[in-house]
């Protein structure tokens, strides 16, 4: 599964966050294959679209698709050169696919800042110096490793090392590697590497709870930060959204309903994060089962399928495919199909976020 990874200071409210994401945990039953470990935790991608296709359906059962929160503890000043759990936590963060870093920008005497006091901006600028100088080391690593073959002349050596020796010029200047244009080879080569600066990030702003409902300076800072970097900023309250996760379904649709929200915040946070990622939704449905799948964007009809199954894949012979909308329009397939909206997809197909299929295959 595609994993987020949680970071930022001590004391601006990730173990806070975190303990709302494993509230709000999945039921286990249905996800046997999800890796249960105490840091990690998943949560399904809200999507009315699977409650609506479980009603016309009547599918005994609803499966969600998933992503998966890691805490990852351990990040201060100093983190890339062994200090607090220093290099520890490079590991976890490595196998991530994108970065959450969770900002303080709420004040509150009580609760001690590290660096003395509020100020997201030098926040965020001491996390991502950490994560750039962690890059630095890793690339340098590698390069020493290569010498030997780039004195064999070695053709791929030397690609990968220009690879190399461009995001180590781009980190000098003090950029992220996600900034970074690289035309498709060179990403090939780079993907092998995980270095933590070229994965999406996501700027999680944590307020006061009474300052949920406003931008207050501090989330402004961020926002336009953000805006620089193209990434995604989402607004919380850790505090509420605990809180949240605590509450029963009605309690919980009371508490919003007095904040005039749709979504809670981790519901924000886990569809920001699914966009950061490249992610689409399609489903499959029946009596037993409706089920929302993830694929990355851009996919063909066949890979998409294997994401069910490998058998899937290989033995893809075509699909039933329509769009989502047309059944919520139309009330059922029999009439999606009475309408034309059916249609008989091959292996070149792109798959579109919200199609509802039925693949056909050679086992
Ligand atoms: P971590 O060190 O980043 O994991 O931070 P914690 O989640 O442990 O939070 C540190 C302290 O800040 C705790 O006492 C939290 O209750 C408090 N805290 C977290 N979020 C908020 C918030 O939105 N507002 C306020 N006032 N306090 C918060």
């Amino acid at each position: 599964a595609l994993q987020v990874g949680i970071v930022g200071l001590p004391n601006v409210g990730k173990s806070t966050l975190f303990n709302a994401i494993t509230n709000s945990k999945v039921e286990a039953a249905n996800y046997p294959f999800a890796t249960i470990e105490p840091n990690v935790g998943v949560v399904e991608v809200p999507d009315k679209r699977l409650d609506q296709l479980q009603t016309i359906f009547g599918s005994k059962k609803r499966i969600a698709t998933t992503i998966e929160f890691v805490d990852i503890a351990g990040l201060i000043a100093g983190a890339s050169k062994g200090e607090g759990l220093g290099n520890a936590f490079l590991a976890n963060i490595r196998e991530t696919n994108a970065i959450c870093q969770v900002v303080r920008c709420f004040d509150n005497k009580d609760i001690t800042h590290v660096e003395g006091s509020v100020d997201p901006i030098r926040d965020i600028e001491i996390i991502n110096l950490e994560l750039m100088l962690a890059d630095e080391a890793s690339i340098k690593k590698r390069l020493e490793r290569l010498a030997s073959k780039m004195r064999a002349n070695d053709k791929l050596a030397k690609f990968e090392h220009d690879v190399l020796v461009k995001c180590q010029e781009h980190l000098t200047k003090n950029l992220l590697l996600n900034s970074l244009t690289l035309n498709e080879e060179e990403m090939k080569i780079l993907s092998g590497f995980q270095l933590l600066t070229s994965k999406p990030f996501i700027y999680v702003v944590n307020v006061n709870d009474d300052e949920i409902a406003m931008d207050n300076d501090y989330v402004k800072q961020v926002q336009a930060y953000a805006q620089k970097q193209g990434f995604a900023v989402v607004k919380i309250s850790a505090k509420i959204e605990e809180d949240l996760s605590e509450a029963d379904a009605e309690e919980r649709d009371a508490f919003l309903h007095e904040l005039g929200a749709e979504q809670t915040g981790l519901e924000a946070l886990i569809q920001a994060a699914y966009q950061t990622l490249g992610l689409q939704t399609y489903f499959t449905a029946g009596p037993q089962e409706a089920h929302s799948w993830q694929f990355k964007k851009g996919m063909s009809a066949p890979q998409a399928a294997g994401i069910i199954h490998t058998d899937f894949e290989r033995g893809f012979i075509k699909a039933d495919i329509y769009n989502v909308k047309d059944l919520l329009a139309l009330g059922s397939e029999k009439a999606v199909k009475e309408n034309g909206k059916m249609r008989l997809e091959g292996k070149q197909y792109i798959m579109q976020d919200g199609d509802v299929c039925f693949f056909k295959f050679n086992v």
